[in-house]
């Protein structure tokens, strides 16, 4: 069967059909070019020319005129559109004029950073100049080092090794940054949230470092998609950027469809396993071979459906390679090998974790399948976008899970088709952070009393940072007087300096392997919690709270724990109150928690299977918080405080579809009688100590939030409450869920209730 003929049957399946709940055609675009440019190097355009590129697409051309005219430019266009070329022609170009200059590239992994200097060298060679690009980070020796620092025009890293190994150094680096004349930011939708707060100020730091070494480079950036592509890179840059957003690329026809397992219990709202069902779908693309990709969300996941594709590969005669699954955890030989058989046709199915989902270049595939809901709308697209060449009909499918998230998006596939991506939000003048890289660039360089870095309260944290012994003020400049050396202590991925580290003590020598913020740690890395990372599970076996050390191991369970936590929160400010009812606002609030026990939940069916006490100090988080006050509902205390636990479970699951964040960045509190607002209240608080910009960015879209929460309880078919909605009737009652509808619904309609 072609793949036109299995959507066919697909749609009409009796058994398939009635639970596709979106079908969405996407027609097939035309390209749009332009020729080569008249100004581009001749070298560089024989180049071109000699890998079969005889013009531009339009974004391309556009990206180049922008850059000539000297404008910080940010380009948005889906995978696979050739968004490398918008900066490697414009950084050739003058590397290829002026030998002197250089070029700083910063990639978030380094498997991508790999990628794109093989292709970045691969353009060069044809130029036959003498250009040299270098991957900068962890594993470059001692020796390369040196080298790379003096001759390299191209210098290839990543946030955390520009932060941490080469801007404290940067008198080393002085070839660098006395010629910089392009910083290329790729994949900036991965800096937001606190991750982009920090990067924010790495470029802070960065842009005072090439003042003091009397250059000004020009920033390009390149995104997949995001809904405020120009306002991240303003926030990012502090200055005006140009925006390249007009797709020039053609592209196939493109089918995307929804598809939600039927459900096997009621009461519970239990639906047939997304695994299964996908395996099944998939099994059918094998058959008739059509090249495919599966996305699961964890790595256990991915496992399962590589073990399904080699069964169905078996079936269908198709031999044992051509099938494989990816994820972290592979050598990077193992990855490149499934890369390179994606990219040639070797490989005909490919079960993999979001591990693939950035630009690393397979080629392009006919089918995508995604199990579950990846977790934005920006994302979904992505994955997607892994499917589709530029002739042939290609489709992707959605298989939903059980969570809350996946049963509104398939639920209102309008939300999803109708709705531009979600905003990357980040807070560079977040207290935390900002103090942490004001320590780091006073190491680097003195300040200057009437020097800027961000915020107007720069004297204030000097003063402070003296206070502690850490810079000194003399004759109108700041000296960095402290013996530590600053970067080593902050970490790009946590808000606080205190961190507790984890150590995988699976393999004979330890190995750090993250570390979570101490606010955070009671609850994730508890003794006997299964923490996950990277798609890989480990077993805490010990956490040394003094040390702030977690030892873990990896394991591999089909349960996760999470852990009950006593919170407690008071309001210390109120930031603005808004009108309705209930009536939002947003402030700020500390946190305190006292972790009591941890529970044992399945993978599949979140199906209780145990638990266990913590015992643990209690902790406090001083962030922001975004609360709602709800009508009194004349009801029993208990009855009121289901409805409380059932409407925070609903809103911080859709919130955390507004804010693009993991819905572990938020945090969920109630109170039956608040002292604050005199009445109960529900609180969503980011988990990120000062907070990254949720709690203002909810108040802003709270009608919206109010609303989805109101559908996802309303269109789910439990009888009384499921994680699917408002969680489980155990922890809301036998009216929870009807309670949260009658909150939600007072405020539809005005005066009804309170
Ligand atoms: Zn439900």
């Amino acid at each position: 069967m072609t793949l036109e003929q299995i959507l066919d049957r697909l749609r009409t399946d009796p058994a398939l059909a009635p639970h596709l709940t979106a079908w969405h055609e996407i027609p097939a675009r035309a390209g749009s070019y332009a020729p080569l440019p008249a100004s581009l190097d001749p070298r560089l355009a024989a180049a071109l020319r000699g890998r079969g590129i005889e013009r531009l697409y339009s974004h391309q051309a556009q990206a180049w005129e922008a850059v000539r005219a000297g404008h910080h430019v940010v380009v948005v266009t889906p995978t696979a559109s050739g968004k490398t070329l918008c900066y490697n022609l414009p950084v050739l170009d003058t590397l290829l004029a002026e030998p002197s200059a250089r070029a700083l590239y910063l990639f978030p992994t380094k498997a991508l950073s790999m990628d794109q200097v093989d292709e970045l060298l691969g353009l060069v060679r044809a130029t036959d100049a003498e250009i040299r690009a270098y991957t900068y980070d962890g594993d470059t020796p001692g020796d390369a080092r040196r080298a790379i620092r003096s001759a390299g025009h191209v210098v290839v890293t990543n946030p955390d090794m520009l932060h941490a190994a080469i801007l404290p150094h940067h008198t080393k680096w002085l070839r660098l940054f006395e010629h910089l004349r392009y910083i290329v930011i790729d994949e900036l939708h991965t800096y937001r949230g606190l991750f982009g707060s920090h990067m924010a100020n790495v470029v802070r730091r960065l842009r005072r470092i090439c003042r003091f070494y009397g250059s000004a480079p020009q920033v390009i950036c390149a995104s997949a998609t995001i809904g405020n592509p120009r306002e991240l890179a303003e926030r990012l840059l502090e200055e005006p950027v140009s925006l390249v957003d007009e797709n020039g690329a053609p592209s196939g026809p493109r089918v995307f469809a929804f598809y939600n397992p039927p459900v096997v219990n009621r009461e519970l709202g239990i639906r047939r396993d997304a695994l299964t069902e996908a395996g099944r779908l998939a099994a059918e693309f094998i058959r008739n071979r059509i090249p495919l990709i599966a996305f699961a969300r964890s790595r256990r996941a991915a496992e399962l459906l590589t073990t399904g594709f080699r069964r169905a590969a078996e079936a269908a005669h198709v031999p044992a390679g051509r099938v494989a699954g990816y994820r972290a955890g592979y050598l990077p030989s193992e990855r490149r090998a499934i890369e390179e058989g994606l990219r040639s046709g070797q490989i005909l199915a490919v079960a993999a974790t979001n591990a693939l989902e950035l630009g690393i270049d397979i080629g392009r595939l006919r089918a995508a399948l995604l199990v579950g809901y990846p977790g934005t709308i920006a994302s979904t697209w992505q994955q997607a976008g892994r499917a589709g060449r530029t002739q042939d009909l290609a489709a992707a499918i959605l298989v939903a899970t059980s969570d809350p998230l996946d049963q509104y998006i398939v639920r209102h596939p309008e939300y999803f088709f109708g709705r531009p991506p979600e905003a990357g939000l980040v807070n560079p003048d977040n207290l935390y952070v900002l103090t942490s890289h004001v320590r780091c660039a006073a190491f680097e360089l003195p300040f200057d009393d009437n020097e800027r870095f961000g915020p107007s309260t720069l004297p204030e944290i000097l003063a402070y940072l003296q206070d502690q012994g850490i810079v000194h003020r003399e004759a109108d400049r700041w000296h960095y007087v402290a013996d530590a050396y600053p970067a080593q202590e902050v970490s790009l991925r946590s808000a606080s300096t205190e961190n507790v580290v984890i150590i995988d003590t699976t393999e004979p020598a330890p190995r750090v392997v993250g570390e979570v913020d101490l606010a955070s740690a009671p609850g994730l890395v508890h003794e006997d919690a299964i923490y996950l990372h990277l798609g890989q599970q480990y077993h805490v076996d010990r956490l040394a709270w003094e040390e702030r050390k977690a030892y873990v191991h990896r394991v591999d369970v089909d349960y996760y724990t999470t852990a009950q936590i006593a919170t407690d929160i008071r309001v210390l400010a109120e930031f603005a109150r808004g009108n309705g009812a209930p009536p939002p606002a947003h402030g700020e609030v500390v946190v305190t928690y006292r972790p009591t026990i941890y529970k044992k939940l399945t993978l599949d069916r979140h199906e209780n299977i145990g638990w266990g006490p913590i015992h643990l100090p209690e902790s406090t988080l001083h962030t922001t918080a975004y609360w709602l006050t709800v009508p009194d509902l004349a009801v029993p205390r208990d009855e009121l405080q289901g409805a409380l636990v059932a409407l925070s479970h609903a809103l911080a699951h859709v919130a955390s579809l507004f804010l693009m964040c993991d819905p572990r960045d938020l945090g969920r509190a109630y109170e039956v009688h608040s002292p604050h607002t005199d009445r109960p209240t529900v609180y969503l608080y980011d988990t990120c100590p000062g907070g990254v910009g949720f709690a203002e960015r909810l108040y802003r879209l709270h009608p919206d939030v109010l609303a989805a929460a109101r559908e996802l309880i309303a269109a789910c078919p439990c009888a009384g409450g499921c994680p699917s909605c408002v969680g489980p009737v155990l922890e809301v009652g036998a009216t929870g869920k009807a309670r949260a509808l009658q909150i939600l619904d007072a405020r539809l309609v005005p005066g009804a209730v309170g």
